[in-house]
């Protein structure tokens, strides 16, 4: 399972966030230690190995200020996390890191399988499958994860997304239903 996990999650997410493609900030969201660890848990070696693949100075300047973008809004990070957590599958390797790293996307304004770095929006399905069980079985209306997530936190008395008591009645259903995708 934990190579599985690296290789179908992990290792698309890291690629993307070190070329600047996500909408991950500095460490992923993740403090450094937490950081470290992971790569250390990918195999990848911190004595040399994140020297030899720098960040290059542009991307770490827009991680960096993606990074105090975030403390900003702490308060709807910690909503998100609490919900993944609630959902998170224990039998899984690097599930906190994933609460957090998940959790700091959303933060992103593109599709979460974007912001995120899958390469495409299947593997983020198949990465809640396998972290996150009860929150997949619950996206039974194929709705857009980030949206989907934003959902659940308006249910439980948040303010984010829903200018609608129903679905069916708000204007912007097609923002966050991907009927197209199955
Ligand atoms: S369609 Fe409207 S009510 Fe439904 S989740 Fe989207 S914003 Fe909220």
């Amino acid at each position: 399972m934990i190579d599985n996990v690296i290789q179908e999650y992990w290792q698309p997410i890291v690629e993307s966030y070190r070329r600047g493609e996500t909408a991950l900030p500095l460490y992923m969201g993740l403090n450094q230690n937490g950081y470290d660890a992971l790569m250390l848990a990918m195999g990848i070696e911190l004595a040399m190995g994140l020297e030899s693949i720098p960040l290059s100075r542009e991307v770490e300047e827009k991680l960096q200020l993606r990074l105090e973008l975030m403390n900003m809004r702490v308060s709807e990070l910690e909503e998100l996390e609490r919900l993944l957590v609630e959902s998170l599958n224990s039998d899984v390797v690097l599930g906190s890191e994933m609460v957090t790293v998940l959790a700091s996307a959303c933060l992103g304004s593109q599709h979460l399988w974007r912001d995120l770095g899958m390469p495409e929006r299947p593997r983020l399905t198949a990465l809640f499958r396998d972290y996150f069980p009860s929150l997949h079985a619950s996206n039974n209306r194929n709705m857009r994860w980030k949206r989907f997530l934003y959902r659940q936190l308006c249910e439980n008395g948040g303010d984010y997304v829903c200018r609608s008591p129903s679905c069916e009645e708000c204007a912007s259903y097609s923002e966050c239903f991907d009927i197209a995708a199955k």
